[in-house]
């Protein structure tokens, strides 16, 4: 067995609503040998009241039951903050195409049809368990811009989770950490839990969530906090003087989560399964970059940069300069390599960036063209333009897939829009 099998062996615990005894029967006979812990609710509400009590790892949900059907399930889970993000698989006789896309609408993970395999649920819960799933909860750059014009995409700046075998991973804590730490609280029903928040740079946009990051009051748990020293200040620094008495009424040290911050060097360090390794990018001010990578799972997530190449020569002439450029944006090229996901700064249009060239963000062609140097699989446009409303970003995303398929590639375009999880499954 390799090491990457055994990792994928890690048990969950499983809760199956499920009123026929026969196939409670059978579920637990394939799962309880590789070591699940399942349980069972004999009808709809008893299941979403176990799963509310205590959030498991997977749900597999029957649709025709009493008291509740699948679907009533289904909805009262996805608006209950302690089960929005639990995995849950339909497994049901129904075998109407419009039920099951139906199921998935409502926020199901997969759908299995029975009469199931072994192999088959084995295998499905086995990718519910290792998926991991990134949740944009901010993906405004610069200044968080609600409204009616940004509904879709959202107004809320820098914060993505990334969750991978119960580790928590949030990257920077721009206002989009308000509701992740909502939802955070709510899935750990008061049990003490450990986050490990990697911030790039501390510009207001970045950081300004922090103090209404509610975990971080809670004594017991661990908020372990990395990014870059400031040109002058440690980050621990940085993130007090935001919270001085004259900006916020709560200073940093009187949060009641153990709270450790730590300058990133540049070497890798390790986070939970993920080896990070950060690299600067080009950004008034120290910004980094990271690429967190885990049993062959590569996300990059690269905001806040603009090209050398598309600025340098902006302020320098002479025969070398393209050169050098080039050879600085390798490091980003080296950083994003064969991502599974690259979560890029994408926010001017070229004609915006001529304008705003030196303003420390990219056009979204550069984006599409690291993209395809780098080999990526998925790439996210980010840090979205205040000034953009849904329907430009629309625009940006559909102008980027076009230039994917015109150089004949098939890497997978999205504009990251807040609460829209995207899942990365095991290799
Ligand atoms: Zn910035």
């Amino acid at each position: 067995m390799t090491s990457k099998q055994s990792a994928h062996q890690r048990p969950g615990r499983i809760l199956v609503v499920e009123d026929q005894p026969d196939i409670q029967a059978l579920i637990a006979a394939i799962l309880r040998p590789d070591g699940h812990q399942v349980t069972f609710a004999n009808d709809g509400e008893a299941g979403v009241q176990m799963a509310q009590r205590d959030p498991p790892d997977v749900i597999l949900l029957d649709l025709m039951m009493p008291k509740l059907h699948g679907y009533q399930v289904l909805q009262a889970l996805r608006s209950h903050p302690a089960t929005q993000r639990v995995a849950i698989v339909v497994v049901s006789a129904k075998a109407y195409a419009s039920d099951q896309r139906k199921a998935l609408e409502m926020g199901a993970s997969a759908f299995l049809q029975k009469p199931f395999e072994a192999k088959a649920l084995r295998a499905l819960v086995r990718q519910q368990l290792d998926k991991a799933v990134l949740t944009f909860w901010g993906a405004r750059g610069s200044i968080a811009a609600p409204g009616p014009e940004t509904v879709r995409y959202g107004g809320n700046t820098p914060c993505v989770s990334l969750s991978y075998r119960g580790v928590q991973i949030v990257l920077d804590a721009g206002t989009g950490i308000r509701p992740l730490g909502v939802s955070l609280q709510a899935a750990a029903c008061g049990k003490p839990f450990e986050v490990n928040l990697l911030i790039t740079h501390t510009h207001w946009d970045h950081i300004q969530g922090f103090p209404f990051f509610t975990p971080a009051f809670v004594p017991g748990n661990r908020v372990n906090v990395f990014g870059p020293h400031s040109t002058e200040k440690p980050l621990e620094k940085v993130l007090r003087g935001q919270m001085d008495h004259e900006y916020f009424p709560v200073a940093l040290g009187d949060m009641a989560a153990t709270i450790t911050v730590r300058d990133v060097a540049m070497d890798p360090f390790q986070v939970g399964p993920f080896t990070v390794r950060a690299t600067y990018m080009n950004h008034p001010g120290m910004t980094l970059g990271y690429r967190l990578e885990a049993e062959g799972l590569i996300v990059a997530y690269a905001t806040d940069t603009e090209p050398f190449r598309a600025l340098l020569p902006t302020v320098k002439s002479g025969e070398n300069v393209a050169a050098f450029a080039r050879s600085q944006d390798q490091e980003l090229i080296d950083l994003v390599r064969d991502a599974d996901v690259y979560i890029a700064d994408a926010q001017y249009s070229p004609e915006e960036y001529a304008k705003k060239t030196g303003w420390g963000h990219t056009n979204y062609v550069d984006a599409v063209t690291i993209a395809i140097e780098a080999n990526v699989k998925r790439l996210v446009l980010f840090s979205h333009d205040p000034m953009h409303g849904d329907t430009q970003i629309d625009q940006k995303l559909a102008h980027c897939r076009a230039l994917v398929a015109a150089a004949g590639k098939s890497i997978e375009v999205i504009a990251a829009a807040e609460s829209v999880p995207l899942e990365i499954l095991a290799r």
